[in-house]
C-alpha cells in the first residue's frame, strides 16, 4: 500500500519517478527521512540535510552482459569497469544532476549523493571508526564524513530487499543493481512503501561460490530498520576484499600482478562470482526476477574455471605460433615492427 501524505509539494513523485526513468535510471523508489530513525549518528543522513523531507533512491542495472567475460574466462575489465565503477561515478551521477536541476527549478533544494565513499569517518569496508581522520565542528553532531548505507537507503525505499549475502536484490533485476540517492526539503504526495515479498529463498548459492568464503552458511546478523527486522548472512568483509580480487590463491583472476583499473577501479575481476553470478542464475532459473531474458546466462554443464598460480607461466603452443616474432614481454618497451603489424590491433 502506498503511503500518502498530507502536506505536499507541487512536484509529486509520479513526475520524479517518470523523469528518472526518462534520464537514465532503472528503478526508483521514494521515502520519507523518517525511516532513518533509529540509525547510528554516523550513518544517518538527516545531519547532513537536517531540512530534508524525502529520500529519492535510483536503482541502476548491471546490464547481465558485463559478465560475460568472466564467466568465459576471456575479458576481465569490463564488469569493474563499465559495470561498477562507471554506473557509480558516471551514469549515476549523470542522473542525479537531471533530477537535481529539476528540483532546483521548482525552488526545492536537493543533495544528490553519488555512490563513492571517500573521508568517511567509519571505514565502508570494516563498519571500524577511523580514530585521527577528522573532528567533529559541533558539540551534538556526527564527524565528517557521515556514511550513508545504500543499500540500507535502498531498503527504506521499498525498492527490494537484504539476500542472504547481504547484497541487495530487486524483483527486477535480483543482485545486478547499483544505487546512488538525493534527499530533498520537497515533501511528496506518495511514498513507498517497505517491500514485503521474497526474493532470496535461502539456496545458500552465493555462499557455495564465494571466492572469498567470506558469507557465513549460518550465522546471520539482524538489524531493525524503519520498524521491520532484517536478516542477512554475516559477511567477513576482509575475506571479500580478497575474493574479488580473486581470491586468496587468486584462481579466479587469470592476471599476475595487479589488473590495470578503468576509471579509477581494477577490482571485483571474479565478478561477484557467489553473491552475483551465483545468485542471478539462481533467481532467473526460479523465475524470480520480472526483467528476463531470451537465453539463460549459463549454459548446461558450465563449470567455474580456476587458474594455479604455482605453476610457472607457460603460452599455449597456438599462440607462440600466431605470435612469431611478434612476441613482447609485460615489461618490456614497447617497440614499433613495420613487418610485425596487424590489422586487427587497435
Ligand atoms: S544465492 Fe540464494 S541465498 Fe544467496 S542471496 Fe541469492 S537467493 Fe539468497
Ligand atoms: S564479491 Fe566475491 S568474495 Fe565478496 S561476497 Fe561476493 S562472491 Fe564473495
Amino acid at each position: 500500500m502506498l503511503v500518502m501524505t498530507e502536506k505536499v509539494s507541487d512536484v509529486t513523485s509520479a513526475e520524479i519517478k517518470e523523469l528518472a526513468k526518462r534520464v537514465g535510471a532503472d528503478c526508483v523508489g521514494i521515502a520519507p527521512m523518517s525511516r532513518w530513525e533509529g540509525a547510528p549518528k554516523q550513518n544517518d543522513p538527516r545531519y547532513i540535510f537536517p531540512g530534508a523531507k524525502s529520500m529519492v533512491v535510483l536503482g541502476f542495472r548491471i546490464p547481465r552482459g558485463l559478465l560475460r567475460g568472466i564467466e568465459e574466462g576471456t575479458r576481465f575489465i569490463d564488469y569493474p569497469g563499465m559495470g561498477y565503477a562507471s554506473i557509480n561515478q558516471v551514469h549515476g551521477p549523470m542522473v542525479l544532476w537531471k533530477l537535481n536541476a529539476y528540483l532546483e527549478e521548482h525552488g526545492y533544494e536537493a543533495f544528490p549523493l553519488q555512490n563513492a565513499n571517500g573521508g568517511d569517518a567509519v571505514n565502508p569496508v570494516t563498519g571500524k571508526f577511523r580514530a585521527g581522520l577528522s573532528r567533529h565542528v559541533a558539540e551534538g553532531r556526527p564527524l565528517p564524513d557521515v556514511l550513508v548505507h545504500f543499500r540500507v537507503a535502498a531498503y527504506l525505499a521499498g525498492l527490494g530487499e537484504f539476500g542472504w549475502s547481504k547484497m541487495f536484490l530487486t524483483p527486477e533485476f535480483g543482485p545486478r543493481v547499483r544505487f546512488a540517492m538525493l534527499f530533498t526539503d520537497a515533501e511528496f504526495d506518495v511514498y513507498d512503501p517497505i517491500y514485503e515479498g521474497h526474493i532470496c529463498d535461502r539456496c545458500k548459492l552465493c555462499v557455495r561460490n564465494c571466492a572469498g568464503h567470506a558469507i557465513s552458511m549460518n550465522e546471520s546478523v539482524k538489524v531493525t530498520l524503519a520498524g521491520h527486522e532484517v536478516e542477512w548472512g554475516k559477511l567477513d568483509e576482509l575475506a571479500c576484499e580478497e575474493g574479488i580480487h580473486g581470491g586468496a590463491g587468486r584462481e579466479l583472476s587469470p592476471f599476475d600482478g595487479e589488473y590495470p583499473r578503468q576509471y579509477g577501479y581494477g577490482r571485483a575481476v571474479e565478478g561477484g562470482c557467489g553473491c552475483i553470478r551465483a545468485c542471478m542464475v539462481h533467481l532467473e532459473q526460479r523465475n524470480k526476477l520480472t526483467k528476463t531474458f531470451r537465453n539463460p546466462f549459463r549454459k548446461p554443464g558450465w563449470k567455474q574455471w580456476t587458474v594455479d598460480h604455482a605453476k610457472p607461466y607457460e603460452i599455449p603452443p597456438e599462440i607462440a605460433e600466431e605470435y612469431i616474432g611478434r612476441m613482447e614481454d609485460k615489461e618490456g618497451r614497447v617497440e614499433t615492427d613495420e613487418e610485425a603489424f596487424s590489422p586487427l590491433n587497435d
